[in-house]
């Protein structure tokens, strides 16, 4: 089975967190830090969890371009119900606050990992 996730964040300390979790559940994860980097580096990846707000590409043009490829959850700070509309326009399979419970996060990826 799969279990490399992409984890594409802007903020270093938010991938590291969410890469130990997921590392801690048994998968493997590959970091990007925009969409830009997220597209380049989805080749061979189970799934991807994607911050909204970033630079070069954002969360939701990523997803426009990704969700083809791999299922996509969101993992912002972001709450505002246009841009939770837009990302599952846009594809994204679900949509997750931070900051993140790990235990939530887990269940999220098994769910669509397994
Ligand atoms: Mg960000």
């Amino acid at each position: 089975m799969n279990k490399r996730i992409l984890v594409v964040d802007d903020s270093p300390s938010v991938r590291q967190q969410v890469a130990m979790c997921l590392e801690q559940g048994g998968y493997q994860v590959v970091e990007a830090n925009d969409g830009v980097e997220g597209l380049e580096r989805l080749g061979g990846c189970a799934m991807a969890i994607c911050d909204v707000n970033m630079p070069r590409m954002g969360g939701i043009e990523f997803a426009e371009k990704a969700a083809g490829a791999v299922p996509i959850v969101m993992l912002t700070t972001e709450g505002r119900a246009e841009l939770i509309a837009k990302a599952r326009a846009a594809g994204a399979k679900g949509w997750m606050v931070k900051p993140f419970k790990p235990e939530q996060l887990l269940s999220a990826v098994k769910k669509i990992v397994g």
